[in-house]
């Protein structure tokens, strides 16, 4: 299962969210964070701002999912937070719009 599938419908955010053994709260976050992701005991915690339009939302939980796909939390060792590092939130934003390209692309028979 993977962020694809989720973009393409063949599978819900909650079956994602079983796999990856993840679990969202909506909260309020400190000023400016829409969002960040943790593990802890095993439990990937994805927080959401809770005030956060339906849309943002969405867009929010997709970018954590991408740091969790991406194996990006296990490539940080002292910073719990992964938003604190630019390189990583760049690379989730990127992965996320290569994989609406790619839907796009196949779905006008690109590739
Ligand atoms: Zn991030």
């Amino acid at each position: 299962m993977n962020i694809k599938e989720l973009l393409e419908g063949v599978i819900t955010q909650q079956d994602l969210l079983n796999y990856y053994n993840a679990t969202i709260i909506y909260e309020t976050t400190p000023d400016g964070i829409n969002g960040f992701i943790f593990n802890y005991d095993g439990v990937f915690f994805i927080i959401i701002n809770k005030y956060l339009s339906y849309y943002r939302k969405k867009k929010t939980i997709l970018h954590e999912l991408a740091h969790l796909e991406l194996n990006q939390l296990g490539q940080i060792d002292d910073d719990l937070f992964a938003f604190k590092i630019d390189r990583y939130e760049d690379e989730a934003d990127g992965y996320i719009k290569f994989i609406l390209k790619n839907i796009e692309e196949a779905k006008n028979g690109i590739i």
